[in-house]
């Protein structure tokens, strides 16, 4: 199957007891168990429940892996994923994860004992000379956020096959339509499904796929002993948003590229990052490893332009956080997402005052450029 028909007719595409082709929400929190000590399919709805595991085979169908695993946000995922290391383990992260994770990575995990390395996984050097005897893995997004720097999957993977390390990707801001981290060598993918799987900003959901059996198998004794699962409304939402996963791709691309060439041609934008800028460091590696380059644009206003009044003029696009929602929405960092760094950190990881970052929706051409326009006229 193709990766459309994928999105449709993965996993789990009808229920098998009645034929219903919408997979039932099964409320239920435990089976009827027929006979006693049989060990039955379905016993307890935190260990497992058929709703969330038709989302659960679809995703893994989606990013070529084996095994799938909802929760319920993408930080849990993250932590769950976290969970297969042990105090003493030593884990080397990207410079520029999702502020969320480095907060998890900071202020909860380093106090069970887990170790960290923070490097720019950009430079392939400078991986390879952070491993330690006792480095387990290498966890890392691309494109990041909000910079939509990109890192070179295969070529991380391959130095952590050597050292025998476990590679993980955050694959939130690519989805499985532009890319398949598994695919190219990587052990583990997390999502937070909140962004472009569930994509219409109505549910707070995580996953991961693996296709390595022992890695799975943990996983599936983590997801139930630790018990951030997702529920089974949300497990049936978040698949009727993957459903549209393609189609609502297809505009997202047309669109940021309409963004981007407004954007490339206003003498008010000092720089722009979108990986389909055919200038920009990482492009070569980004269309060597992406179908698509994503909906994600962040720009810099000209020094002194008013990025607060810029956004609050907008009248379309939301000013909020969150991303990959059918809606623009468009955020300044430094003060939302990003606000936890502190400034002078900020500054050397490129997150200027000025900084602005767009996730472009769905809307008609003329409304958004039109909305950004008229922002731009009033700066
Ligand atoms: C939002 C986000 C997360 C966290 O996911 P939640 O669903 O909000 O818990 C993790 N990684 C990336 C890249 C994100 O954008």
């Amino acid at each position: 199957m193709k990766f459309n028909t994928k999105l449709i007719h993965g996993g789990i595409s009808e229920d098998k007891t009645t034929g219903a082709v919408s997979i039932p929400v099964y409320r239920s929190s435990t089976f009827h168990q027929h006979e006693l000590g049989a060990q039955p399919k379905w016993e307890y709805a935190r260990t497992g429940n058929p709703t969330r595991q038709a989302l659960e085979e679809l995703i893994a169908d989606l990013e070529n892996g084996t095994r799938g695993f909802a929760f319920a946000s993408g930080s849990a995922a993250i932590h769950a994923v976290f969970s297969l290391f042990s105090s003493g383990d030593h884990i080397i992260i990207g410079n520029d994860v999702y502020g969320g994770t480095f907060r998890l990575v900071n202020k909860v995990l380093k106090r069970f004992g887990l170790e960290f390395s923070v490097v720019d996984t950009r430079d392939l050097q400078t991986v390879e000379a952070a491993i330690q005897p006792n480095t387990k893995a290498i966890y890392f997004e691309t494109p990041t956020n909000p910079l939509l720097k990109i890192t070179d999957i295969a070529a991380v993977a391959k130095i952590a096959k050597a050292h025998d390390l476990k590679t993980i990707v955050d694959n939130t801001f690519a989805t499985p339509y532009n890319q398949n981290p598994l695919t190219l060598g990587v052990d583990i993918v997390v999502h937070s499904a909140t962004k472009y799987l569930g994509g219409h900003s109505d549910v707070v959901a995580g996953l991961a796929v693996t296709n390595d059996e022992k890695i799975a198998e943990d996983l599936a004794f983590l997801q139930n002993s630790i018990g951030s699962v997702l529920g089974p409304d949300d497990s049936w939402l978040l698949m009727r948003g993957i459903k549209t996963l393609g189609a609502r791709m297809r505009i997202h691309h047309e669109n940021a590229k309409l963004v981007y060439d407004y954007l490339e041609n206003n003498d008010k934008v000092a720089k722009i990052y979108y990986p389909g800028n055919p200038e920009s460091v990482g492009y070569d590696i980004a269309k060597k490893q992406m179908r698509g380059f994503g909906a994600m644009i962040s720009f810099e206003l000209n020094e002194g332009l008013d990025a607060k009044k810029f956004v609050e003029s907008l009248q379309l696009i939301d000013l909020a956080e969150s991303l990959g929602g059918i809606e623009s929405l468009i955020e300044v960092p430094a003060v939302m997402t990003h606000a936890a760094i502190p400034r002078e950190i900020r500054l050397q990881n490129g997150i200027t005052d000025e900084l602005i970052r767009l996730s472009v929706g769905l809307e008609d051409e003329e409304d958004l450029l039109g909305d950004l326009k008229q922002a731009f006229d009033k700066i």
